[in-house]
């Protein structure tokens, strides 16, 4: 049974076809465009694939309300194009099989749970600290979406006394994605952030940020496991500065034994938001 993919992110899309065991057959990478542009290739790419459903984790906000008769509409993106997209109506009218549609991130929970490396749990958050900060939540092989779909990146935390960055998102300014995202730190340091592996105080003030964040999400979702993935995350000199500061702000009150093996990189090289795309179309959500 070939089952088609997309990983429908702001600046690429990712389009494959494979199992439901987790196998890729076939895949392919392009830069997001406009939509008719975008969609088009989606459309060119699996006309050569005979696929029998369709499972897409989509960038957002995305409304994923079934009731709503926007349902599978992109929303308020500052990607001006994209804006009250219908995406999962375009996808209907181009490809002929049943389509699940959730977020990007939430399906690269769903792929990492199911073959990477929070197999061994029943539940897991997924955070990308990437263009942007955003984070899915899997429990018992399923996706959570509640009203619609949560936005843990755009939480609030604790500017710290010597951050003078007003922070860059659009509708909070210093909200976790606004100060911790890869443009933040570009915007706030004048550089891109892969250019600024060698100040170690960038590396500080962005573990504590994302330490502040975990430590919330624990305290509500009481994950099995917490992987962090996303650009931003290439410098893995955060892994254990984040882990020392989930420690310490834990403070005793939650478990944080073993947690080299509870806050983790993902296992999928990349591949997590694609596979967990496809095994969106064999569960169901919460
Ligand atoms: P997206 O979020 O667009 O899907 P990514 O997860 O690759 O894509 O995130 C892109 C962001 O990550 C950019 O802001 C980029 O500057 C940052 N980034 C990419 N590689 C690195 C790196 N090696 N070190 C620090 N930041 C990086
Ligand atoms: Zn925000």
């Amino acid at each position: 049974m070939l089952i088609g993919g997309i990983e429908a992110g702001g600046t690429k899309f990712v389009c494959a076809v494979g199992d439901e065991v987790g196998n890729i057959i076939s895949k392919t990478t392009f830069p997001t465009s406009d939509p008719e542009t975008t969609l088009a290739k989606v459309k060119h790419f699996f006309s050569h694939h005979d696929i029998t459903a369709l499972g897409v984790g989509s960038f957002g906000p995305v409304d994923l309300t079934k009731e709503s008769p926007t349902y599978g509409f992109i929303l308020n993106t500052p990607k001006t194009q994209w804006k009250h997209y219908n995406l999962l109506g375009q996808l209907q009218n181009d490809h002929a099989v049943p389509i699940t549609l959730d977020t990007d991130v939430n399906a690269a929970a769903l792929g990492e749970h199911k073959y990477g490396n929070a197999k061994d749990v029943k539940s897991v958050l997924y955070i990308t600290v990437g263009t942007g900060i955003g984070a899915g939540f899997v429990q018992d092989g399923k996706t959570y979406i509640g009203k619609s779909h949560p936005e843990m990146g755009h939480i609030f935390v604790q500017k710290r006394e010597n951050d003078s960055f007003a922070g860059n998102c659009p509708y909070h300014g210093a909200c976790l994605e606004g100060i911790a995202s890869g443009p933040a730190l570009e915007k706030r340091y004048g550089k891109k952030a892969d250019l600024l592996t060698d100040n170690p105080e960038v590396w500080e003030l962005e573990a504590d940020y994302l330490a502040q964040a975990i430590i919330n999400y624990m305290l509500i979702l009481s994950p099995e496991k917490i992987i962090l993935g996303g650009g931003v995350m290439k410098q893995t000199q955060l892994y254990p500065l984040v882990r020392k500061k989930v420690i310490q702000l834990a403070n005793g009150y939650v478990d944080t034994k073993n947690i080299e093996n509870f806050i983790v990189a993902p296992q999928l090289n990349d591949e997590q938001g694609i596979k967990g795309a496809i095994a969106l179309t064999i569960g169901s959500n919460i």
